[in-house]
Protein backbone atom coordinates (compact mmCIF):
# COMPACT_ATOMS: atom_id res chain seq x y z
CA UNK A 1 0.00 0.00 0.00
CA UNK A 2 1.58 3.39 -0.89
CA UNK A 3 1.51 6.51 1.44
CA UNK A 4 -1.18 8.85 0.99
CA UNK A 5 0.38 11.04 0.15
CA UNK A 6 2.21 9.54 -3.05
CA UNK A 7 -0.91 8.79 -4.82
CA UNK A 8 -2.90 12.34 -3.97
CA UNK A 9 0.39 13.68 -5.39
CA UNK A 10 0.03 11.72 -8.71
CA UNK A 11 -3.68 12.41 -8.72
CA UNK A 12 -3.29 16.01 -8.07
CA UNK A 13 -5.51 16.04 -5.13
CA UNK A 14 -8.53 15.31 -7.19
CA UNK A 15 -11.40 12.32 -6.87
CA UNK A 16 -10.42 9.88 -9.68
CA UNK A 17 -14.24 9.02 -10.00
CA UNK A 18 -16.15 11.94 -9.19
CA UNK A 19 -13.24 14.33 -10.12
CA UNK A 20 -13.54 17.29 -7.49
CA UNK A 21 -11.05 18.26 -5.40
CA UNK A 22 -9.94 16.06 -2.01
CA UNK A 23 -8.91 18.22 1.14
CA UNK A 24 -5.37 16.04 1.63
CA UNK A 25 -5.98 17.72 5.70
CA UNK A 26 -9.19 16.44 5.67
CA UNK A 27 -9.90 13.84 8.51
CA UNK A 28 -9.64 10.07 6.75
CA UNK A 29 -12.64 8.90 8.57
CA UNK A 30 -15.03 11.10 7.26
CA UNK A 31 -16.55 10.76 4.05
CA UNK A 32 -14.66 13.57 1.91
CA UNK A 33 -11.73 12.51 3.30
CA UNK A 34 -9.09 11.17 1.27
CA UNK A 35 -8.40 7.31 0.35
CA UNK A 36 -6.18 5.53 -1.52
CA UNK A 37 -8.52 3.16 -4.27
CA UNK A 38 -6.81 0.07 -5.08
CA UNK A 39 -8.81 -0.53 -8.16
CA UNK A 40 -7.63 -3.92 -10.03
CA UNK A 41 -7.23 -2.85 -13.63
CA UNK A 42 -8.27 -5.75 -15.46
CA UNK A 43 -10.94 -7.45 -13.25
CA UNK A 44 -10.93 -10.90 -12.75
CA UNK A 45 -7.41 -11.32 -14.54
CA UNK A 46 -4.90 -13.33 -12.35
CA UNK A 47 -1.84 -11.23 -11.34
CA UNK A 48 -2.97 -8.03 -12.63
CA UNK A 49 -1.89 -5.24 -10.51
CA UNK A 50 -3.99 -3.20 -8.63
CA UNK A 51 -3.74 0.39 -9.29
CA UNK A 52 -3.76 2.93 -6.31
CA UNK A 53 -5.86 5.96 -6.87
CA UNK A 54 -6.97 8.50 -5.02
CA UNK A 55 -10.72 9.18 -4.09
CA UNK A 56 -13.03 10.57 -1.76
CA UNK A 57 -13.96 7.85 1.22
CA UNK A 58 -17.23 8.13 0.13
CA UNK A 59 -16.84 7.30 -3.56
CA UNK A 60 -13.91 4.62 -2.99
CA UNK A 61 -15.01 1.21 -4.84
CA UNK A 62 -13.34 -0.82 -1.67
CA UNK A 63 -11.13 -2.71 -4.40
CA UNK A 64 -13.84 -2.65 -6.78
CA UNK A 65 -16.77 -4.39 -4.73
CA UNK A 66 -18.93 -1.14 -5.73
CA UNK A 67 -19.13 -0.24 -9.19
CA UNK A 68 -17.29 2.29 -9.98
CA UNK A 69 -19.11 5.53 -11.95
CA UNK A 70 -17.90 8.53 -13.39
CA UNK A 71 -20.40 10.43 -13.88
CA UNK A 72 -20.61 13.09 -17.12
CA UNK A 73 -21.51 16.82 -16.29
CA UNK A 74 -24.72 17.78 -15.73
CA UNK A 75 -23.71 21.34 -18.12
CA UNK A 76 -23.56 19.18 -21.32
CA UNK A 77 -26.70 18.49 -23.37
CA UNK A 78 -25.59 14.82 -24.34
CA UNK A 79 -28.38 12.10 -25.04
CA UNK A 80 -27.66 8.49 -24.32
CA UNK A 81 -24.22 9.06 -22.64
CA UNK A 82 -22.59 5.81 -22.26
CA UNK A 83 -20.94 4.97 -18.79
CA UNK A 84 -17.12 6.52 -19.02
CA UNK A 85 -15.93 3.91 -16.87
CA UNK A 86 -17.34 0.96 -18.82
CA UNK A 87 -16.63 2.77 -22.52
CA UNK A 88 -12.81 3.59 -20.89
CA UNK A 89 -12.23 0.02 -19.63
CA UNK A 90 -12.92 -1.74 -22.95
CA UNK A 91 -11.11 0.81 -24.94
CA UNK A 92 -8.23 0.44 -22.78
CA UNK A 93 -8.09 -3.59 -23.36
CA UNK A 94 -9.16 -3.77 -27.06
CA UNK A 95 -8.63 -0.38 -28.42
CA UNK A 96 -10.74 0.72 -31.43
CA UNK A 97 -13.39 3.33 -31.29
CA UNK A 98 -16.62 3.78 -29.91
CA UNK A 99 -19.88 6.10 -29.89
CA UNK A 100 -20.09 7.50 -26.39
CA UNK A 101 -23.07 10.24 -26.39
CA UNK A 102 -25.30 11.70 -28.86
CA UNK A 103 -25.59 15.75 -28.91
CA UNK A 104 -28.69 17.59 -30.31
CA UNK A 105 -26.36 20.09 -32.08
CA UNK A 106 -22.23 20.76 -32.95
CA UNK A 107 -22.07 23.47 -30.37
CA UNK A 108 -23.20 20.46 -27.87
CA UNK A 109 -20.94 18.11 -29.43
CA UNK A 110 -17.83 20.23 -29.24
CA UNK A 111 -18.60 21.04 -25.66
CA UNK A 112 -19.00 17.58 -24.97
CA UNK A 113 -15.90 16.58 -26.75
CA UNK A 114 -13.68 19.38 -24.52
CA UNK A 115 -15.11 18.06 -21.76
CA UNK A 116 -14.50 14.63 -22.02
CA UNK A 117 -11.20 14.51 -23.20
CA UNK A 118 -10.41 16.99 -20.18
CA UNK A 119 -12.05 14.69 -18.13
CA UNK A 120 -10.12 11.94 -19.41
CA UNK A 121 -6.94 13.06 -19.03
CA UNK A 122 -6.82 12.74 -15.18
CA UNK A 123 -9.21 9.24 -15.04
CA UNK A 124 -6.67 7.75 -17.33
CA UNK A 125 -3.88 10.26 -17.61
CA UNK A 126 -1.72 7.21 -19.39
CA UNK A 127 -3.75 7.00 -22.40
CA UNK A 128 -4.06 8.42 -25.60
CA UNK A 129 -7.96 9.63 -26.40
CA UNK A 130 -9.19 11.43 -29.45
CA UNK A 131 -12.93 12.72 -30.05
CA UNK A 132 -14.90 12.53 -33.08
CA UNK A 133 -17.81 13.96 -33.89
CA UNK A 134 -20.03 12.46 -36.92
CA UNK A 135 -23.08 14.25 -38.08
CA UNK A 136 -26.10 11.73 -38.58
CA UNK A 137 -30.30 12.04 -38.55
CA UNK A 138 -30.22 15.46 -37.55
CA UNK A 139 -27.82 14.99 -34.39
CA UNK A 140 -24.45 14.93 -33.82
CA UNK A 141 -22.41 11.61 -32.76
CA UNK A 142 -19.39 11.78 -30.17
CA UNK A 143 -17.17 8.73 -30.58
CA UNK A 144 -13.80 8.26 -28.51
CA UNK A 145 -10.81 6.63 -29.90
CA UNK A 146 -8.32 5.13 -28.61
ZN1 LIG B 1 -15.16 11.68 -5.02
Amino acid sequence: MSDLNVVGDQDAWRCWLCDAPVDPDASTNSDLGPSIDNFAAAKGKKGAPAVERLAHRACNTMKGKIAPVVPWSPDLFVVDPSPIFESVERLSRKGGREIVARCPSQADADQAAEWLLDRLSRFAPGMEFEAQITPGGGQFMLALRA
